[in-house]
C-alpha cells in the first residue's frame, strides 16, 4: 500500500466533529484514525475499521494519555502513540 492511501479515510464515517488524523495498518487490518472534540467527554480518539456504524474503537484522550500501553492491545498502543504525537502540536 503506498503512502498516499494513509492520508485519507477509506471507511464511511459521519461525525462532523471528527478530524481525520491518518490511516494505518495493524496486523494486516486497516484503521482510520480520528480525533473527535466535543463538550463531553472532550477529546476522543476513534479507530474505525469498517463502514458499519458501530465498527470502531474509541477512548477519551484524558484516559488514553495516562495509560501504560504495554500490556494492552496492539491497537491501543498504536492509537496512543499517534494521539500523543497529535496532542503535542
Ligand atoms: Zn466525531
Amino acid at each position: 500500500m503506498d503512502k498516499q492511501q494513509f492520508n485519507k479515510p477509506i471507511f464511511k464515517h459521519d461525525c462532523d466533529k471528527c478530524e481525520f488524523i491518518e490511516g494505518f495498518m495493524l496486523e494486516e487490518k486497516r484503521f482510520d484514525l480520528y480525533r473527535c472534540e466535543s463538550d463531553s467527554p472532550g477529546i476522543s480518539y476513534i479507530a474505525r475499521y469498517s463502514h458499519r456504524g458501530g465498527d470502531y474503537w474509541s477512548m477519551p484522550w484524558n484516559i488514553l494519555k495516562y495509560l501504560n500501553a504495554e500490556g494492552y492491545t496492539l491497537l491501543l498502543s498504536e492509537v496512543q502513540k499517534r494521539a500523543k504525537l497529535r496532542e503535542k502540536k
